[in-house]
Formats: structure tokens, sequence, C-alpha cells
């Protein structure tokens, strides 16, 4: 004669405060972390680019050219 509706107040509070907040702002990652790529001007080799150093300073490791930000 006890519990019996006991069951249905499991569960009622599932599902809150997810679903919602999440899933906008990331457009067209692919994969790489930052984005974007370090290209050289010169003889075209890419890099990926590194998080917190800008292209100009990565130098190629072909030739020696200062890289270029690839967008
Ligand atoms: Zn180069």
């Amino acid at each position: 004669m006890f519990a019996a509706n006991s069951e249905a107040g499991v569960g009622g509070n599932v599902g809150r405060g997810q679903g919602a907040g999440q899933g906008r702002g990331s457009m067209g990652g692919a994969g790489r972390g930052a984005g974007g790529n370090c290209v050289c001007s010169k003889c075209g080799k890419r890099l990926p680019h590194q998080r917190g150093q800008p292209c100009y300073e990565m130098k190629c490791p072909n030739c020696g050219n200062t890289m270029l930000r690839e967008t």
C-alpha cells in the first residue's frame, strides 16, 4: 500500500539546465584548434597557426621568409 507513487517523483527534475546556452558561436571548425594557417609568401609553405604567436613572427622552414596569416 505504500510507495505506490514514489516513482512518479523520480525523473521530474531531470533535464534541467542542459541544452540551453550552447551550440552557438562555433562555425566552420574543421578540427584545427585555433583555425587558420600561416603561409609563406615566397614559397607557399603552410604551417598551422600557433596560438599566441603571430604568423609574422614565424619563419618559413623552407626558405626562411616571414610567414603571413592565411584565412
Ligand atoms: Zn618559404
